[in-house]
C-alpha cells in the first residue's frame, strides 16, 4: 500500500514538474495582464477597476500608519496603473514586485476607509475581464478596527472572509510582509442592563418583579459567562442606578464596543403574551407593536428629566451615514444568529427578529440589538425570568450567538 502511495507521489511529482516547464516554455508565466487600471467616485466612496485579459486571484486588505489599501495581484503582469487619481479618498499609487510573478499594488489613502467590496466581474459585451474594489468613507475607529486585524479579502476565500482563518491561504499569507500578520483582538461587548434607579421598568403580573432588577442580573450573569469565553465585557450599570439612553449609548462608544446588546422584559395588556424577541435599529418600526414598545423604552428619559427628542435631530443625522448602513447590516445579521440559537431552547414570539427606533440603539457607529426577554405581564414567563437557572439558558443560548457573529467571515472581515 505504501508502495503505491510512494510511487504516485512521484509520479505527480512529475506531471507537477512537466507542468511547470510547460508554462515557462510556453510563455505562460502570467495568468493575466492588467491592460489598464481606472478610479471612480461613487456616492461615500471609491470604485477602483482593473482591466484584464484574463481572470486572475487577488488579496485586497488594509494597512495602517500611513493608512493604505493593498491589493496583491497574483501571476499577473501589470501594462498600465492609475493615470487619472481625482477622488476623495486614494492619493496615490505605486506598484511593486511581491516575486518573479506576483504583484503588489499600493494605493495611499488620504482618509479613513473600508473594504466595501471585491469581485471578479466576467467579460461583456463592451469589456474584458474586469477586477473591482470598492472602498467607502468610514470612521478612524472603524478604519483602525479593518487594518488592525489584517484582515483580506481574497479571490480564494470568494466572499468576504478572514485570511487569518483560512489554512489553504496560510503558505500564500506568510509571504506577506510581516506588518500584515494577523492578530486576533479581543472582542468588546457592552451588556445595558435596561432601566434601573427611579425607571422600575415593566412591572410583573404579581406586581413584585420589576424589570431593572431582572434585567440587572441577566447582564451580570451574561457578562460572567462571556469573560469565560475571552471576550472583554463592560456594564452600562452595574448596580440599581437611573442611567439615561444617551449615556448607555455614550458608555458604549467609550468602551469601543463591537458590539452591544441592550436586555429588557416586554409588558403587554394581553396577560396571555409570552415569548422572547429581538430588535435592531430602525427608521420605520416593523409593526405597530414594535413602535408603541420603542415609545414605551424611550419614554423613560422623558420620566428622567432629560427629552431626547431634543437631540434626535443630531443622531438621525448621523444615522443616514454609510457606516450606519453597514452598521445595521451587522446588528441584522447579529440579530439573526441570536433568534437561531435562542429558538433552540426558548419559546419565542412570531417575527422575532423585529425593527424600530430605540432610541438606546442608536450608535452610529456600534453594531446594537436590543432583547426583550420574555413578558412580564405574563405569570408563567415571569416566573421564569425570576429563576436564575432559566436566564442561565438564555444566556448560554445568547453566548452562541455572539460567538457565531464573531466568526462570521463576512463579519470578521468588517471588524
Ligand atoms: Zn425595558
Amino acid at each position: 500500500m505504501k508502495k503505491i502511495f510512494e510511487k504516485c507521489k512521484r509520479k505527480l511529482g512529475f506531471v507537477l514538474l512537466a507542468f511547470v516547464f510547460a508554462s515557462a516554455f510556453c510563455g505562460n508565466l502570467f495568468a493575466a495582464t492588467i491592460t489598464n487600471m481606472r478610479i471612480g467616485q461613487q456616492i461615500g466612496g471609491v470604485r477602483i477597476v482593473f482591466d484584464a485579459d484574463s481572470k486572475f486571484d487577488y488579496q485586497v486588505f488594509l494597512l495602517s500608519n500611513p493608512k493604505r489599501l493593498v491589493v496583491d495581484t497574483l501571476s499577473t503582469d501589470i501594462k498600465k496603473t492609475l493615470t487619472n487619481t481625482q477622488n476623495n479618498i486614494i492619493s496615490s499609487t505605486r506598484v511593486g514586485k511581491l516575486n518573479e510573478k506576483d504583484k503588489r499594488i499600493v494605493f495611499d489613502l488620504q482618509k479613513p476607509a473600508l473594504i466595501k467590496q471585491a469581485f471578479i466581474l466576467q467579460p461583456s459585451k463592451n469589456n474584458n475581464w474586469r477586477f473591482v474594489v470598492d472602498l467607502v468613507t468610514t470612521s478612524e475607529r472603524d478604519f483602525e478596527h479593518q487594518a488592525g486585524v489584517k484582515n483580506a479579502l481574497s479571490s480564494k476565500n470568494n466572499k468576504a472572509s478572514s485570511l487569518a482563518s483560512k489554512k489553504d491561504s496560510k503558505s500564500w499569507f506568510t509571504s506577506l510582509s510581516k506588518s500584515s500578520k494577523p492578530k486576533t483582538r479581543q472582542k468588546i461587548i457592552v451588556l445595558d442592563a435596561g432601566h434601573g434607579g427611579k425607571d422600575p421598568g415593566a412591572i410583573g403580573a404579581h406586581g413584585k418583579t420589576y424589570e431593572k432588577n431582572i434585567t440587572l442580573a441577566m447582564s451580570k450573569e451574561l457578562k460572567a459567562l462571556l469573560e469565560t469565553k475571552g471576550y472583554k465585557v463592560y456594564l452600562t450599570r452595574s448596580t440599581d442606578v437611573f442611567i439615561p439612553l444617551r449615556q448607555r449609548v455614550k458608555i458604549a462608544q467609550k468602551y469601543k464596543a463591537d458590539l452591544f446588546m441592550s436586555i429588557h422584559a416586554d409588558s403587554a395588556m394581553n396577560r396571555k403574551a409570552t415569548g422572547l424577541s429581538v430588535y435592531t435599529l430602525s427608521e420605520t418600526a416593523s409593526d405597530k407593536e414594535a413602535a408603541a414598545l420603542a415609545e414605551r423604552e424611550n419614554k423613560v428619559d422623558i420620566i428622567g428629566g432629560v427629552d431626547f427628542s431634543e437631540n434626535s435631530k443630531e443622531i438621525n443625522d448621523i444615522l443616514i451615514s454609510l457606516s450606519q448602513t453597514d452598521c445595521r447590516n451587522k446588528s441584522s445579521k447579529f440579530a439573526a444568529y441570536m433568534v437561531s440559537e435562542m429558538r433552540k431552547s426558548i419559546k419565542l414570539v412570531d417575527n422575532t427578529h423585529r425593527f424600530a427606533g430605540f432610541a438606546v440603539l442608536k450608535a452610529p457607529d456600534i453594531p446594537s440589538a436590543l432583547l426583550e426577554m420574555g413578558y412580564l405581564s405574563n405569570k408563567q414567563e415571569e416566573q421564569l425570568l425570576t429563576q436564575s437557572s432559566y436566564r442561565k439558558k438564555l444566556a448560554t443560548s445568547a453566548v452562541s450567538a455572539i460567538d457565531r457573529y464573531f466568526n462570521d467571515p463576512e463579519v470578521a472581515a468588517l471588524y
